[in-house]
C-alpha cells in the first residue's frame, strides 16, 4: 500500500487528513548549546556503532533555503503558501504550475551550495558508522557535498526529474526547464501515446501532500531505522508524517535517539539528548568531524 505525505499538529500526535489540519507554529524555545549536551550528544555518537541521520529543512537554511515551520519559515511567514504543496492545487491551477517551474527556473540559475552541516555528514562517511542518511528535502545537496548517493534517501523525491501525473514518463527536469525558458509556461507531456501526444500534467518527483512516497525508498528507511543503534534528527519539526513515525518506530527497536533542532519537537520528550544550536555550527563538533569553512 502506498504511504500517503501528512502533516500534523504538534500537539496531537494522530495522524490527521492533511486537507482537514491545522498546522501551529511550534513554540520556539532557543536555549544556548551547552557543553554538556554537546559532550553527551558526542558521547551517544561514539558508543553507538550504527547511525542513520534524519534531516529536514533545517539543515539547507544556512544554505539559503528557508523552511517551512521555522521562525523565518515560508509557511510561518505566509499562512496562504501551505496550500501550494499540496497535489490537488497542483494540478487544478495552471497558475500554481507556472510559478512553480519559474521558482525551479530561478533556482537553477542560482543554485545553493551545501554548508558545513551537509559536509560534516560526508566525513563522518570514514567512521563506517553511517547507515543512511533519510533526508525529507529536496535541494539535492547531500549529494552536491559529496555523500555517498547509495547512502542517501530521499524519501521526498527531488528537483532533478520530471514526471508525467498522466503516462508516468520521466523526464530531466533540465530539458523540461529548457522549454519553460523558451516560453512554454505551462509544459505538457510530449510522449507519443500511440498516434497521439500525451499531453498530461508534467510535475517534478517531489512529493507533495497528498502523494504517496517512493514506496522502495521509504521501506529502506524504515528498515534501516528500525535496525540502527542511533537515529539522529537534524533540522526538522517532525510533523511530517511518515517520516515522523520512523522516530517511534526506530525507538521501540531499542535505538537511540539524538535530536537536533533549534526549536520544540514532539519527540523531545523521548530523546537521549537534544542539542538546540544552529547546526552548520553544532553537527560536526557532535559527529567528530568539525568542519571549519
Ligand atoms: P520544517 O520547516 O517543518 O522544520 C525545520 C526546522 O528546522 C524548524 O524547527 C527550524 O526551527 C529548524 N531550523 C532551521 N534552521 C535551523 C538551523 N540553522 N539550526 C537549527 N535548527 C534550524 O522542515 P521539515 O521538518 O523538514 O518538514 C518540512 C517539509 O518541507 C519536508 O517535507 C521537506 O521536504 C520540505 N522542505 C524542504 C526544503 C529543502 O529541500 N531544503 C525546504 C523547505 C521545506
Amino acid at each position: 500500500m502506498a504511504v500517503g505525505l501528512v502533516a500534523f499538529p504538534i500537539a496531537r500526535r494522530v495522524h490527521v487528513d492533511w486537507k482537514d489540519s491545522k498546522l501551529p507554529t511550534p513554540k520556539v524555545r532557543f536555549r544556548l548549546v551547552t557543553h554538556q549536551s554537546l559532550d553527551d550528544a558526542r558521547r551517544l555518537v561514539e558508543d553507538s556503532a550504527s547511525v542513520v541521520v534524519i534531516t529536514g529543512a533545517g539543515i539547507s537554511t544556512a544554505s539559503g533555503i528557508p523552511d517551512f515551520r521555522g521562525p523565518e519559515g515560508v509557511w510561518t511567514k505566509d499562512p496562504n503558501a501551505e496550500r501550494l504543496s499540496n497535489i490537488d492545487v497542483f494540478t487544478s491551477s495552471a497558475e500554481v504550475r507556472k510559478a512553480s517551474w519559474q521558482q525551479l527556473l530561478a533556482r537553477q540559475e542560482r543554485p545553493a551550495q551545501p554548508n558545513p552541516a551537509h559536509r560534516a555528514l560526508v566525513d563522518f562517511e570514514s567512521t563506517g558508522k553511517l547507515e543512511a542518511i533519510v533526508t525529507q528535502n529536496i535541494d539535492g545537496l547531500h549529494v552536491a557535498a559529496g555523500s555517498d548517493p547509495n547512502l542517501v534517501i530521499e524519501v521526498h523525491g527531488n528537483t532533478r526529474m520530471t514526471r508525467c501525473l498522466q503516462c508516468e514518463t520521466e523526464t530531466p527536469t533540465n530539458l523540461i526547464l529548457e522549454r519553460v525558458r523558451a516560453g512554454d509556461l505551462d509544459p505538457r507531456c510530449d510522449e507519443h501515446v500511440g498516434s497521439a501526444i500525451c499531453g498530461g500534467i508534467l510535475k517534478t518527483i517531489v512529493v507533495s501532500f497528498g502523494q504517496p512516497l517512493p514506496r522502495l525508498e521509504f521501506a529502506r528507511a524504515e528498515y534501516l531505522a528500525k535496525t540502527c543503534e542511533l537515529l539522529i534528527c537534524v533540522g526538522s519539526t517532525l510533523m511530517v508524517r511518515p517520516v515522523s513515525d520512523l522516530v517511534p518506530k526506530s525507538l521501540s527497536r531499542g535505538a537511540r535517539l539524538l535530536i537536533i533542532n533549534a526549536e520544540a519537537t514532539p519527540f523531545d520528550d523521548d530523546a537521549d539528548v537534544v542539542v538546540r544550536g544552529d547546526i552548520p555550527k553544532v553537527l560536526g563538533a557532535v559527529l567528530g568531524t568539525p568542519v571549519t569553512n
